[in-house]
C-alpha cells in the first residue's frame, strides 16, 4: 500500500543553496503555467469577474466596518469562483499539462537556462502535479479555491519523481541518506525510512528554517495483521467532538491539543512585533530584525502544529493497535466548517488528518474501519432503546430518553451507537 513518510533532513550550506534554488525553480514554473493558462483564457467572462473580485476594494467609502468589508470580499470571491467552476465543468475544460511541459521544454534552454542547475523533476512535476493538481482540486468534488500564484517563502517545496530515475540505487533500509539528482553529496536524514518498499516520489519542503523530505512509498507490510473480530472488546465506537477531541464507547475521553490556546498570547505578541518591524516604505528591503521576527513567528506556528499532530498520532496508534473494528462518523467537514462557531474547534481537532492517519495505520495493523453514514443520528438516538430524540440541541450535553428513561452523556451515547453499528456489520 502507498504510505507517506516525512523525515527531517539536514542539508549543509551548499546543499541548502541547491534546495532553495530548486524550490524557486518549481515556484517559477508553476507560476509560469498558471499565468499562461490565465492569458489563454483571458476572454472568459467568469475569469474576468473573478479577477475583479481580487482587486476590488469592498470598502471604497469606509462606511463599512473592516470586518464587514472583508466578509463581503470573501463572499464575492466565493461566488465568482463558483461561476468559473461551473463554466469550466460545463465546457469539460481539461488542463493539458503535457502540452505546457512540452512548450516550456522548447523554450527553457534559451529563456530560462538556469533551470538546468537543478533536477528537471522540479520543473516537470511543478506542472504535472502542482499546477494540474490545483485545477483538479478547483473543479473537483472538494471545490477548492481558484489556484493562486505562489509566493516566495510560503510553502516552498519541490518534488522528485523516483519512478523516472533509473540510475539511483534502491533505497535501503537503515540508510539515512537521500540522493538527489545532480546534487553532489547525498542529504543526511534524521532517521532511515521505517518501511521497505518501492519509493515513487519525494517532496522536499521547508518549514521555518527546517527542511523535510516526504516520501511516497509502496510499502511492504509485515504479516502480523489482525483477522476479523472474535471478541466484543475488540470493537470500539469513536465520536469526534467539539468539546473533546474524541469520546470512545468505553467511556474514555481524549482531550484535544491545548496548544492553540496555550500559545495564543505568545503568538499575538510576536505577530504584533512583526507588524511593527515591517517598515513603512513601499518595496523597502526587509530588515534583519524583521526576518528574525518572522522566523520566530513561524517557529511558534510550527510548535502548535506539532503538538496537534502528536495528539492525533497517539490517538490513532492506540485505536489501531488495540481494536479490530473501529467505527467513526463520516463527517461532513465542509458543511461543518461553514458553521463558524464550530470551525475553530474542528480545525484544532484536525478531523481530516485523523481520518487519514486512522486509515493508513488500520491497513498496517489490519483493523477494519466502519464509516457510519453522515446522516445517521448518532447523538440523538438512545443507545438503550433506539428512540430518536429529535429535539436535541447542540448545547445539551446530557439528555434523558423520554421512552426508557436512560440518562445519556451526549458524546458517550454517540460513541456507543457507533460501536453498535460496527458490531452489526461484523458479527
Ligand atoms: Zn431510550
Amino acid at each position: 500500500m502507498l504510505l507517506g513518510h516525512k523525515i527531517r533532513i539536514y542539508p549543509n550550506n551548499e546543499q541548502e543553496t541547491y534546495l532553495k534554488k530548486a524550490c524557486g525553480t518549481a515556484r517559477f514554473t508553476y507560476n509560469w503555467a498558471l499565468n499562461k493558462w490565465m492569458e489563454e483564457h483571458s476572454g472568459l467572462p467568469e475569469l474576468i469577474a473573478l479577477k475583479d473580485t481580487w482587486e476590488t476594494d469592498y470598502n471604497p467609502d469606509r462606511r463599512k466596518s473592516k470586518k464587514q468589508a472583508k466578509k463581503d470580499r470573501r463572499e464575492a470571491i466565493t461566488k465568482a469562483e463558483g461561476e468559473l467552476r461551473t463554466a469550466m465543468r460545463r465546457a469539460g475544460e481539461r488542463i493539458d499539462e503535457g502540452g505546457y511541459r512540452k512548450e516550456l521544454n522548447s523554450i527553457k534552454k534559451e529563456k530560462y537556462p538556469w533551470m538546468y542547475d537543478v533536477t528537471k523533476c522540479a520543473v516537470q512535476l511543478a506542472i504535472k502535479n502542482d499546477f494540474s493538481g490545483a485545477f483538479k482540486h478547483f473543479t473537483g468534488k472538494e471545490e477548492f479555491g481558484f489556484p493562486r500564484f505562489k509566493k516566495k517563502g510560503l510553502n516552498d517545496s519541490f518534488r522528485i519523481d523516483y519512478t523516472a530515475l533509473t540510475n539511483l540505487p534502491e533505497i535501503r533500509q537503515g540508510y539515512n541518506y537521500l540522493e538527489i539528482p545532480n546534487m553532489g553529496q547525498p542529504l543526511k536524514m534524521a532517521e532511515a525510512l521505517r518501511f521497505s518498499g518501492k519509493v515513487y516520489a519525494v517532496t522536499i519542503s521547508r518549514r521555518a528554517n527546517e527542511w523535510y523530505a516526504s516520501y511516497t512509498i509502496d510499502a511492504e507490510l509485515p504479516d502480523n495483521q489482525r483477522t476479523g473480530c472474535d471478541d466484543d472488546n475488540q470493537v470500539i465506537g469513536v465520536d469526534l467532538g467539539v468539546r473533546a477531541l474524541a469520546t470512545l464507547s468505553n467511556g474514555k475521553v481524549i482531550e484535544g491539543s491545548k496548544a492553540t490556546r496555550q500559545y495564543a498570547g505568545q503568538l499575538r505578541r510576536n505577530q504584533k512585533s512583526l507588524t511593527r518591524k515591517i517598515g513603512s516604505k513601499k518595496d523597502e528591503e526587509k530588515s534583519k530584525n524583521y526576518r528574525e521576527q518572522r522566523d520566530k513567528v513561524a517557529r511558534i506556528h510550527k510548535k502548535i502544529a506539532y503538538a496537534r499532530l502528536d495528539v492525533l498520532h497517539k490517538l490513532t496508534s492506540s485505536l489501531t493497535s488495540n481494536f479490530s473494528v473501529i467505527a467513526i462518523e463520516d463527517l461532513n467537514i465542509k458543511g461543518m466548517l461553514s458553521n463558524h462557531k464550530l470551525a475553530k474547534h474542528i480545525a484544532d481537532g484536525a478531523f481530516y488528518e485523523f481520518k487519514r492517519q486512522l486509515f493508513y495505520k488500520a491497513s498496517m495493523t489490519g483493523s477494519k474501519i466502519i464509516l457510519a453514514d453522515r446522516f445517521f443520528p448518532s447523538s440523538k438516538t438512545c443507545s438503550v432503546c433506539s428512540t430518536v430524540y429529535d429535539g436535541l440541541k447542540l448545547s445539551e450535553t446530557e439528555w434523558r430518553c423520554q421512552t426508557c428513561g436512560a440518562i445519556h452523556d451526549r458524546d458517550i451515547n454517540a460513541a456507543i451507537n457507533l460501536e453498535k453499528i460496527a458490531k452489526s456489520a461484523y458479527t
